[in-house]
């Protein structure tokens, strides 16, 4: 998967892009990271980027003409387009379902807006898609670009150690993961549920997917509600409100 992100601060992806598993997806060769600096196609002597809004109004916007020949920069020579997404607070809201939509693409192009966003031609002209990672306000789009490019990486073959563990994950199935424990087997006198130590594989499967729909039901029932469940999952989560003392 190629990543070429447009940006004021290219300054600001190395630091984070290069650690851990996404740093290691990138010396392993499964993405490529290439950080374009708008202010390079600037036509100002000053290096100037953005201008003040027509119409008047609060701060500055960044201009169409730098963004465009950065994106010529990219494209140029190539026989497709690349997938041209603008992290915006206005657009798509980020979830792993579009993260997993988007992974059957493997060129992408991240604009990222800064101070009151960009001229709504360039926008018209380059962009596919508007992604949002979230109903708040940022002061730029490099932080959710990265975002992005981590949900993304993660869905490559080969890049996380288990192929299950990403499908396993909160999220893959429209449910949150399980509770995860790892060693001591007692920490503050809280021990690790004993059926965990128990090596029995089928009742563990079984612990897990009722942990599972018992999180989704409590701390999301937003999603709790989308999902179609099995007569065996109604069970399961009947059993364990029934535990819990809550039917
Ligand atoms: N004036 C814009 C508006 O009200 O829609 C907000 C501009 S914001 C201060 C500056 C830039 O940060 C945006 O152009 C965008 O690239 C990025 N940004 C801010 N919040 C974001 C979010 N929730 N998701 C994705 N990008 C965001």
């Amino acid at each position: 998967m190629r990543f070429d992100i447009l940006t004021l601060f290219p300054d600001m992806f190395p630091p984070v892009l290069n650690e851990s598993i996404i740093g290691r997806a990138k010396q392993d060769g499964f993405i490529k990271i290439n950080t374009v600096n708008i202010r390079d196609f600037s036509r100002d002597k000053h290096r100037k980027t953005d201008d003040y809004p027509y119409g008047g109004g609060n701060g500055m916007v960044m201009m169409a003409q730098p963004i465009y020949d950065a994106y010529l920069s990219v494209t140029e020579g190539l026989s497709y387009k690349p997938k041209v997404i603008y992290l915006s607070p206005q657009g798509k809201l980020l979830n792993q379902e579009l993260v997993n939509e988007l992974s059957t693409c493997d060129h992408f192009i991240l604009l990222c807006g800064h101070y009151e966003g960009v001229d709504e031609r360039i926008i018209e002209e380059i962009v596919d898609e508007e992604i949002s990672i979230g109903d708040y306000v940022l002061t730029g789009g490099e932080l959710p670009a990265m975002v992005l490019i981590d949900a993304l990486t993660r869905t490559i073959p080969g890049v996380l150690a288990s192929k299950d563990s990403y499908l396993e994950e909160s999220h893959n199935n429209g449910l949150l993961e399980y509770p995860q424990y790892t060693r001591p087997y007692e920490f503050n006198g809280r021990k690790v549920p004993d059926i965990l130590l128990s090596g029995h594989h089928a009742n563990i499967k079984r612990w897990r997917r009722q942990q599972s729909l018992l999180r989704t039901y409590k701390k999301r029932p937003d999603l709790f509600n989308k999902l179609e469940l099995s007569e065996e999952d109604r069970k399961l989560l009947h059993e364990a409100l029934n535990n819990e003392g809550n039917v």
